[in-house]
């Protein structure tokens, strides 16, 4: 029988997996590891959850890890911020006794601030969500020009979350890569094709899934309080531009509400359910068909009539009374051979029921973070790219205005003009999601308030030469003195900004900065108002207004296309500042560019 002392793994690695009661491999640890030691070449790993995949990639990974030399040499991407804190205390556990050996786990949903302490401290392993790392390398925090090794742990769940894009982002910096381990529950075409295009010639490895039923479903269940629901269902369908969707609601009341909400935010959707006329409900059936309607939102019963086969999400806005009734709906995707995501919105008291419907489904489902607002617009940004990118105007489309085209924007260049294409399609959503609430349960509270930060609004911005976060950072740093750790969620628009800073360093940096004149201007600077003055709006010097959204209503099935802009952010806040205690700045924080 083969043991762990029979892999020629560091002593210090044996000894702790010894002492963690580990005694014979798993059988991917016994496939995997021999052979990584030997060429860590890439690879593809095959294998679910509970398999003992972590060690089979963990041990390898630190083996290879070089303490004396500190610097970021392997990085573990992971989907949730559930499994980036696991997988960093198994890696904690395994590399005990190897001494200084670092490993700093990044993930979205909580202040950066801790976690860019952490890293400035110096870190051989990075154990990150996609979302959260971009970020810490737009700060310039992570650098990963000497990463080595990079992991992708549940590849194929993190594609379902849509982290293609940023997946890729991250791949192509990590301009020294040279081993490549893919781990995934599913071989699907989407992590075929990030294989493809990132690894050379890999080996693969599998062990045997376990129950499944339907195994093209990928049951996901994203966990918030009651209150949030809603917002939680806006929030995924802005993530899910392109979606075609069914969500479930457990009664005609809700479906007929919850499709009158999203209707009224522009949303191309239509309830259905019994109270409906069968004239009514045909109707809605034709427009659904046609694809007129990005999504129905509808009751069990009034659902059965629909036979669509190209559903590409099933939403349950609550799970379902009986748990068996959860089969028929996440049976509505992944038809004929397609496969699809069921996503359930569910309080903290209902995961129980998500284990009971585990065992009936026999499939185990994936805990998913509710994207956080740059998340979102991240994946919108994306979405419009790949929209322009992959356009097929109609013949003639335009052809006799090309020269008066040609004639505007002859002193353009092309990226900016892009830019500004992109732009317009994207203020709604940057307005709505610049300050989007954490929608997760046990970090639903008002943000600012609970970490004791309040936002501010400076009318500075890219105009004045303020290009991105990092200059707004040192910009406020050079003019109050303040650390720059303390500036945190940056927004950087055309003619304003706004950042948080603890509340009890509010009044002082408004006091600091009110003095100050930037190239001539007077600063203005002020606690944003989100209710109506402040936050949000966007260009206070002539540009985009609330009211003026003409260009955004057509082509855009995907998601946001109107107002409420306020839609549950009324959060109406004020300083809890009492005390002008200035901030020493000891050094600037942010030196990051925009990432082009
Ligand atoms: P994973 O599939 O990596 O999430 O691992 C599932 C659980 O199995 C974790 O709690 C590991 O600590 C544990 N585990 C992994 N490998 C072994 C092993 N060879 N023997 C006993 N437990 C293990």
């Amino acid at each position: 029988m083969v043991t762990f002392n029979d892999f020629s793994l560091r002593e210090e690695l044996t000894r702790a997996v010894s002492e963690m009661g580990f005694e014979t491999p798993t059988p991917i640890q016994e496939q995997v590891i021999p052979h990584l030691l030997s060429q860590p070449n890439d690879i593809i790993g095959l294998a679910q959850t509970g398999t003992g995949k972590t060690a089979a990639f963990g041990l390898p990974l630190l083996h290879n890890i070089d303490v004396a030399h500190r610097h970021v040499q392997a990085l573990v991407l992971s989907p949730t911020r559930e499994l980036c804190m696991q997988i960093q205390e198994e890696f904690q556990k395994y590399g005990r006794y190897m001494r200084g050996l670092q490993t700093t786990a990044v993930y979205g949903g909580v202040p950066i601030g801790g976690q860019i302490r952490e890293l400035k401290r110096g870190a051989h392993v990075i154990v990150a969500t996609p979302g959260r790392l971009i970020d810490l390398m737009e700060r310039k925090v992570v650098s990963l020009e000497e990463v080595e090794y990079i992991v992708l742990d549940e590849a194929d769940e993190m594609l379902n979350m849509g982290f293609r894009e940023d997946i890729e982002f991250i791949l192509k910096n990590a301009i020294n890569r040279e081993h490549t381990w893919l781990f995934s529950a599913t071989m699907s075409n989407d992590v075929r094709k990030i294989a493809k295009r990132f690894m050379s010639e890999w080996k693969e490895f599998a062990v045997a899934a376990e129950n499944t039923t339907n195994e093209n479903i990928d049951h996901q269940y994203y966990v918030t309080n009651h209150h949030n629901r809603f917002d939680t269902l806006r929030r995924l369908l802005d993530f899910t531009p392109g979606i075609y969707g069914i969500i479930f609601t457990r009664t005609k009341n809700d479906a007929q509400e919850v499709a009158e909400k999203l209707m009224r935010m522009g949303y191309h959707v239509s309830p259905l359910h019994g109270d409906m006329d069968q004239k009514m409900r045909s109707k809605v059936m034709d427009r659904f068909k046609s694809k007129t309607l990005q999504a129905i939102v509808a009751t069990d019963v009034a659902a059965r009539g629909i036979d669509v086969n190209d559903i590409t999400h099933v939403i349950n806005y609550e799970l379902p009374e009986d748990p068996e009734v959860y089969t028929h709906r996440s049976g509505r995707t992944a038809r004929a051979g397609k496969s699809g995501i069921c996503m359930s919105i569910v309080s903290p008291k209902e995961i129980t029921n998500i284990r009971q419907i585990e065992r009936i489904v026999k499939s185990q489902f994936h805990k998913s973070d509710i994207p956080d607002g740059a998340e979102v617009v991240r994946k919108r940004l994306f979405y419009h790219l790949e929209q322009i990118a992959t356009a097929e105007p109609q013949k003639d489309f335009a052809n006799v205005y090309l020269s008066t085209i040609h004639e505007r924007f002859q002193d353009m260049d092309k990226d900016e003009l892009i830019r500004r294409l992109i732009w317009l399609q994207l203020k709604d959503t940057i307005d709505i999601y610049s300050d989007a609430k954490d929608l997760n349960a046990g970090y639903d509270t008002d943000n600012r308030r609970s970490s004791g930060t309040v936002r501010l609004y400076v009318n500075i911005g890219e105009k004045d030469g303020i290009s991105n976060a990092g200059k707004l950072a040192g910009f406020v740093t050079d003019a109050t003195d303040i650390e720059g750790e303390l500036i945190t969620r940056i927004t950087v628009r055309e003619v304003s900004s706004f950042f948080n800073v603890p509340a009890t360093a509010a009044e002082f940096i408004i006091a600091a900065m009110s003095q100050k004149k930037h190239k001539g201007r007077k600063i203005r600077i002020e606690e944003a108002d989100q209710g109506g003055r402040g936050g949000f709006r966007s260009n206070d010097r002539g540009g985009f207004k609330g009211g003026d959204r003409g260009g955004y209503k057509g082509g855009d099935r995907g998601g946001f296309k109107d107002g409420d802009r306020d839609g549950g952010k009324k959060r109406g806040y004020h300083s809890q500042s009492t005390d002008n205690k200035p901030y020493k700045k000891r050094e600037r924080t942010y030196t990051g560019k925009k990432r082009k």
